[in-house]
C-alpha cells in the first residue's frame, strides 16, 4: 500500500485487535471522508492455527472491508511486544510517515502483556515522532547495528539513505484509548450501528483464526459463539450511549463543550 498521510493511525499488538476493538469507528470515519490506518505491531507467527503470510493476507483483507487507506505490520516477535528504544524508534517512524491527527491506542490495562505494553509503547512513540533534533533513522540504524541485526539493518539503512531521511517530526493532536478488551466504564462510545456488520464481517476475514475446525478447538471458540460476544460488547456499550451498537473509547483529557443543549445521550 502507499504512504498516505493519515487522518486516523490505529496501533496494535497484533493483526485481529482492530477489528475487535475499533474496527467500526475506523469504517465510520472512512466512511465520512476520512483517511483512517493500522499499524499492527507483530505478524502472528506464535499463533495456534495459521502462518504469518496466512495471517497477513487476511489482514489485508479485513483492511479492505474496513475501508482503511493503509496497513502495514512491523516486525516485533509476537508474545514479545516490549517497550524498549529500538521498538519506539520503529513506531516513531511509522507515526511521522503517516502523520495521523488521532492515533488510537489499546486500553493500557488488561490481561495480555502484548496489549498493555502496546499502549505505553505507542504513547511515548507519539512523544518521541515530535522531537525536532530526533533523526529516528539515524537513530534507528545505529541501535540495529549495535545489537548486529546486520542484514536487515545494512539493508534498512541503505533503503533510508538512498530516499534520504525524509519524515519530518510530527506529534498526534489527539491520543484515545481502545478499551473493548477490559473492563472500564469508558469516556465516550462511538455509535457503530451502521457499521457492526461490516466490523463483524473484518473479524471472520481472519479465516485461519476463527471459522470452526479441528485444530485448537478447545482454545477458539465457534463462530457462533463470536457472533453472540462480539454482539454482546457491542449492544452493551451501545445502550450506555443510547443507540443499538457502540464501540468504547477512553480520553485522559476532560471532554471540551462549546453548547450544553446539544451534548448527546439523555439523562433520564
Ligand atoms: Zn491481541
Amino acid at each position: 500500500m502507499p504512504n498516505p498521510e493519515l487522518d486516523i493511525l490505529a496501533i496494535a499488538a497484533h493483526r485481529d485487535d482492530v477489528e475487535q476493538t475499533c474496527g467500526g469507528t475506523l469504517l465510520k470515519m472512512a466512511e465520512q471522508g476520512k483517511r483512517t490506518g493500522i499499524l499492527d505491531l507483530t505478524r502472528g507467527e506464535m499463533g495456534t492455527r495459521g502462518s504469518a503470510e496466512e495471517r497477513a493476507a487476511e489482514a489485508a483483507a479485513a483492511a479492505k472491508i474496513l475501508q482503511v487507506s493503509w496497513r502495514e505490520a512491523l516486525d516485533i516477535p509476537d508474545g514479545r511486544v516490549e517497550n524498549t528504544w529500538e521498538n519506539r524508534l520503529k513506531v516513531a517512524r511509522v507515526i511521522r510517515q503517516t502523520r495521523p491527527r488521532v492515533v488510537i491506542l489499546p486500553y493500557w490495562k488488561g490481561r495480555h502483556p502484548d496489549h498493555y505494553t502496546a499502549s505505553k509503547l505507542g504513547y511515548e512513540s507519539c512523544f518521541l515522532a515530535g522531537l525536532a533534533k530526533l533523526d529516528v533513522d539515524r537513530a534507528l540504524s545505529t541501535q540495529q547495528s549495535a545489537f548486529s541485526q546486520v542484514a536487515s539493518a545494512v539493508a534498512s539503512v541503505a533503503a533510508n539513505e538512498e530516499q534520504g531521511s525524509k519524515y519530518e517530526p510530527h506529534r498526534p493532536f489527539k491520543i484515545i484509548y481502545a478499551t473493548l478488551y477490559y473492563d472500564i466504564r469508558p469516556s465516550f462510545v462511538v455509535d457503530i450501528t451502521d457499521q457492526f456488520e461490516a466490523r463483524f464481517e473484518s473479524l471472520m476475514a481472519y479465516k485461519t483464526q476463527f471459522s470452526d475446525q479441528e485444530a485448537g478447538k478447545d482454545i477458539f471458540p465457534a463462530r457462533g459463539e463470536i457472533r453472540t460476544r462480539v454482539e454482546s460488547m457491542a449492544r452493551f456499550y451501545g445502550m450506555l450511549a443510547g443507540v443499538t451498537y457502540g464501540e468504547p473509547f477512553l480520553q485522559k483529557e476532560v471532554g471540551l463543550v462549546k453548547d450544553i443543549t446539544a451534548i448527546p445521550v439523555k439523562s433520564i
